[in-house]
């Protein structure tokens, strides 16, 4: 199953609950463009590369289009489409006024020089300025993509419009960025894990718990949770994983991964395999590094209570029916990971008044933010007897929904 296909199946299982009508939901699962074009720049060594680049904006009913960028060798038009639709219920799960997007090019960053991909990221940008910028559809961080990236989008993007730094979101804190917005999905991810825990009588102080992906979203959701007491025990990313029963001592993990690249190898722990730690006996599991992880054979062994998808896509689903059987507790990616695009809003909105906030406001904002819209889910999950995903869904749905029968096709 393609994962549009994925993205599709939740989305019309929330659409019956909704009762919204066939051609309401072909409006609305519609994508309102899809870009591709030819990324060529040439190399360090004199040769010519050629990437292929997509951005995909999918609704723009309740504002600019919002979504981030991946830069990564498995980015294709059917994935970037299903992560842009995500965007779309996602924006509106959380009530910030924007719609979905999403973009990628097809590169495996770890062969390209800064330089190159310096030339790779202006050269996207001089592709699709056009249909990009503040009040259209406004790029963003994303799997292989960070803030110096942002910087060479923002600065591109100037060259054609002025000044503009609402343009892009997730920049350095030097060149408009905001204050913990490059924590803000690890943040909102632990946050979430918190409410879910409490939901489920679970005192967060000593839970297990195993996260896959140690990058952006993966070290920062270790930080704050260990900050909230929780121990992590099992932690992965490309190279491998490491376990340790006692509990990882995550403040050091993240020094040596600066220092290492990579999870592997740290001290008084063991290895294990990604698909050990995915089925690892720990409490709470959080996919935060690829799409699609867990399969329906993983699923039977996960021996999880709940999964937070801090990844976007993460689960299957036929994996996604077998937790459902299991009763296991699924706090979906639109909900688990909106944390980074509420910052990013925030950063937009100080973009566009020229006025910076405190880190503890943005902070305080965004706790808020994922706390409401927790709560909301839930209730409309306990309301309807549906699982979270679909409860989410059907807030999202039905927010895009109204805004599209108001503003009239
Ligand atoms: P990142 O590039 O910073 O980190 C990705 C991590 O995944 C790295 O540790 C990498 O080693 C690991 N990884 C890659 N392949 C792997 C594999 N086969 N097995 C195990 N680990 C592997 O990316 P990120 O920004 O942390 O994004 C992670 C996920 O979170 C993605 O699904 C992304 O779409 C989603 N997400 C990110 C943000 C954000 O603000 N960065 C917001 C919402 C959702």
């Amino acid at each position: 199953m393609s994962s549009y296909e994925t993205a599709c199946r939740y989305f019309y299982q929330a659409s019956r609950q909704v009762g919204l009508s066939k051609n309401m939901q072909d409006l609305l699962r519609t994508p309102e463009r899809e870009v591709k074009v030819e990324v060529a720049i040439e190399r360090d060594n004199g040769e010519i590369a050629t990437y292929i680049g997509y951005r995909v904006q999918h609704d723009s009913s309740r504002g600019p289009m919002k979504g981030g960028l991946r830069f990564h060798p498995e980015v294709n038009g059917d994935e970037v489409l299903a992560l842009a639709s995500l965007m779309t219920w996602k924006t509106a799960l959380v009530n910030i006024p924007y719609g979905g997007a999403k973009g990628g090019i097809s590169v495996d960053t770890s062969q390209l020089s800064q330089g190159e991909l310096e030339r790779v990221t202006r050269k996207f940008i001089d592709k699709i300025y056009d249909v990009i910028g503040p009040l259209k559809d406004i790029p963003a961080p994303d799997m292989g993509t960070n803030a110096q990236v942002m910087a060479w989008i923002m600065n591109q993007y100037e060259k054609y419009r002025g000044f503009n730094p609402a343009c892009v979101t997730g920049k350095p804190l030097e060149l408009h960025g905001a204050d913990g917005r490059e924590e803000a999905t690890g943040r909102g991810v632990a946050m979430v894990t918190r409410d879910t825990l409490d939901h489920m009588k679970i005192d967060v102080t000593g839970v297990t718990v195993a996260i896959q992906g140690f990058g952006n979203v993966g070290s920062y959701t270790a930080h704050f949770l260990d900050e909230l007491g929780a121990k992590i025990v099992a932690v992965s990313d490309a190279s491998g994983g490491i376990y340790s029963a006692d509990g990882i001592n995550i403040p050091k993990l993240i020094e040596y991964t600066k220092d290492t690249g990579a999870v592997k190898g740290f001290p008084e722990t063991e290895a294990l395999s990604n698909e050990e730690l995915l089925t690892s006996n720990v409490t709470v599991l959080i996919p935060a590094a690829l799409g699609g992880v867990l399969t329906k054979d993983i699923a039977k062994e996960v021996k999880a209570r709940c999964i937070i998808e801090a990844a976007n896509n993460p689960t299957v689903p036929e994996a996604d029916e077998i937790f459902d059987k299991n009763g296991v507790i699924v706090v979906p990616d639109i909900l688990a990971n909106a944390g980074g695009v509420t910052v990013s809003y925030f950063e937009w909105v100080q973009n566009r008044q020229h006025f910076s906030w405190e880190k503890s406001r943005v902070r305080s904002e965004l706790d808020r933010i994922m706390n409401d819209s927790f709560k909301l889910v839930w209730k409309i999950a306990t309301d309807k007897k549906v699982s979270l995903r679909v409860a989410a869904y059907i807030l999202g749905i039905g927010r895009v929904g109204r805004a599209t029968v108001l503003g009239g096709i």
